[in-house]
């Protein structure tokens, strides 16, 4: 595995890499890797001859008072789990190589931003878009794979790609899920035993609400409100949104689908967690990791 930090080196190995006829794979992070980032680089080296992962904590997609100082960093650890993963190359561009000057230029993702996490981390997704544009640029990708547990980005990502003419497929993932549920998350580390067990409450909450659907439910207010009543029963847990969308608009749907998406956000403890289903799917449709499986260390 090489590892590179200067933006320049970065395209320039990917250009001999594509002039050599490899397919590069790319998937990008903010570090502090799990097993979601790591299943996402299995599926990038099944869709390309080499695989780049990025490690930064951008700036820009953390409002005033969310946690960008004190976002777990391990740079060690993560290029140590990415030498023992199939990453063939390890990018981790230190911030002012990124940004030398606040940039002036920012993506407006008008109404696909109207709902979800959108109006709760105001500069959130314009953020995300414009890190994601620059490190295609940098990487220059065949295919990067998202994970559906950030629906809203990755449908955001597969848009940008689309309408500004990336050429670069987007591959989403399945959520990558704890043995309880809980999807994996670098922000889990945030939270104490009885929070981290109370956070299973939030897959609980969708999984029951894709049954209801299931066994015939359509409304989308009562599957949302079927949410709310389980996770009330949970007092550390604090649901901050729960929105059932259309997966194309992101628009709220007022008849669910077998294709809407059921998302939603929490406060537990510290931690600000997300979380979604397609109601069609459940979670049999995501990765539930072995009860025996041990955490990357
Ligand atoms: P992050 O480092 O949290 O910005 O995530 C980097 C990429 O990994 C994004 O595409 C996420 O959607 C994806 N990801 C994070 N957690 C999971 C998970 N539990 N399952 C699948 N993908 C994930």
């Amino acid at each position: 595995m090489i590892e590179i930090a200067d933006p320049a080196q970065m395209r320039a190995w990917s250009r001999r890499e594509r002039a050599a006829g490899r397919r590069i794979g790319f998937v990008p992070t903010m570090g502090y890797l799990h097993e979601g980032h790591l299943h996402l680089v299995d599926r990038a080296r099944a869709r390309a001859d080499v695989v780049v992962l990025s490690a930064f904590v951008n700036p820009l997609q953390f409002g005033p008072g969310e946690d960008f100082e004190r976002y777990p960093r391990d740079a060690a650890r993560d290029r140590a789990l990415a030498k023992g993963s199939a990453v063939d190359c390890f990018f981790a561009p230190p911030l002012e190589t990124m940004y030398p000057a606040a940039p002036a230029i920012r993506f407006a993702p008008g109404p696909l931003v109207a709902h979800l996490c959108g109006p709760r981390r105001p500069g959130h997704f314009e953020g995300v878009l414009l890190v994601v544009a620059k490190l295609f640029h940098l990487v220059e990708p065949d295919v990067a794979v998202f994970g559906r547990k950030d629906a809203q980005q990755a449908i955001l990502v597969t848009r940008m790609t689309a309408e500004l003419d990336f050429p670069v497929t987007i591959d989403v993932a399945p959520i990558v899920r704890e043995p309880d549920g809980l999807a994996k998350s670098s922000r889990n580390v945030y939270l104490q035993p009885a929070e981290r067990r109370a956070a299973a409450v939030l897959s609980d909450a969708l999984e029951g609400a894709h049954l209801a659907f299931d066994r015939g439910a359509r409304e989308a207010a009562a599957l949302t409100q079927k949410v709310r009543d389980t996770v009330a029963g949970q007092p550390l847990v604090t649901l901050e949104y729960v929105e059932a969308v259309d997966p194309r608009s992101l628009q709220p749907v007022v008849a669910a689908s077998a294709d809407t998406i059921l998302a939603l956000a929490a406060r537990v403890g510290p931690a600000r967690l997300i979380d979604n289903v397609v109601l069609g799917q459940g979670l049999s449709a995501d990765v539930r990791l072995p009860a025996d499986s041990v955490a990357p260390a």
